[in-house]
């Protein structure tokens, strides 16, 4: 349970006459409970591995389990489902919808969805979370940088997902904006209990983490669990 787990994956992507293999053979899982990060050079596969995780690609090759079922053969719809039950994402750029408020960004996600619970209450409840209590109504050009990624990642909350992906999340924001946004996911992981898979290229908040996987090329090169170094001090 609360175990994503990668078996054999390959990625490749057609081009013209070329075929790009951007993944090999990656078995690997990765705990709920358990920090993660992802590094690597440019051009490594990391986001093409984030995408697969959270189910927005196919792999060529391989089977993905999620809390032990298989997600890989899942048809489109049912793929919608599945993240939508279990994943919320973020990236560097914040994608917010530039007209829209706060608060509307953060219920975006529900507009589509029938809920039991108040939209409107649940993304108040959220930017609160995040400190943004007095920005619910602000746009997003309202917004710093670090305070339009605190309402990203709202949004990924808004359907109580039971992982965050996120994508170099602190990679456009300057160094205290970064930290904010760095804690507040810990605080999900650690307090919440929200699974954390985390792409960066920043090597300080990669060593805050649990464990951090290096990749290169497509390949899983080193995976060390730093818990471990605590443990035993
Ligand atoms: P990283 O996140 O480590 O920078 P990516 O996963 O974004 O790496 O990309 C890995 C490699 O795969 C790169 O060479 C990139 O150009 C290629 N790639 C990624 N997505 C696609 C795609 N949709 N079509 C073709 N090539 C892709
Ligand atoms: P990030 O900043 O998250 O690493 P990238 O700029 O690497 O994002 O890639 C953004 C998106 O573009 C990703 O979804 C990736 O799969 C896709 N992508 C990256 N390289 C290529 C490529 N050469 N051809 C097509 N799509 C690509």
């Amino acid at each position: 349970k609360d175990l994503i787990v990668l078996e054999d994956i390959s990625k490749d992507y057609p081009g013209d006459g070329v075929i790009t293999k951007v993944l090999e053979s990656i078995n690997i899982s990765f705990e709920k409970g358990v920090f993660t990060t992802i590094i690597g050079p440019s051009g490594s596969g990391k986001s093409t591995l984030l995408s697969l995780i959270g189910a927005l690609d196919k792999p060529t090759k391989g089977n993905i389990y999620f809390e032990r079922e298989i997600i890989t053969n899942l048809k489109n719809r049912r793929l919608a489902n599945f993240r939508f039950e279990k994943i919320g994402f973020i990236f560097q750029q914040f994608h917010l919808l530039p007209t829209l408020t706060a608060m509307e960004n953060v219920m975006c996600p529900l507009f589509t969805r029938k809920v039991d619970y108040s939209k409107k209450e649940r993304a108040i409840e959220l930017l609160d979370e995040m400190g943004l209590k007095d920005k619910v109504h602000a746009l997003p050009s309202q917004l710093s940088g670090g305070q339009q990624q605190r309402v990203a990642i709202a949004r990924a909350l808004v359907h109580r997902p039971e992982w965050i992906l996120a994508d170099e999340p602190t990679g456009n924001l300057d160094s205290e904006s970064s930290k904010i946004v760095f804690d507040l996911l810990k605080k999900l992981n650690k307090e919440n209990g929200i699974g954390i898979i985390l792409i960066t290229h920043d090597p300080n908040l990669a060593k805050q983490t649990d464990r951090i996987v290096e990749i290169k090329d497509g390949k899983i090169v080193s995976d060390t669990l730093q818990t471990c170094k605590e443990d035993i001090v």
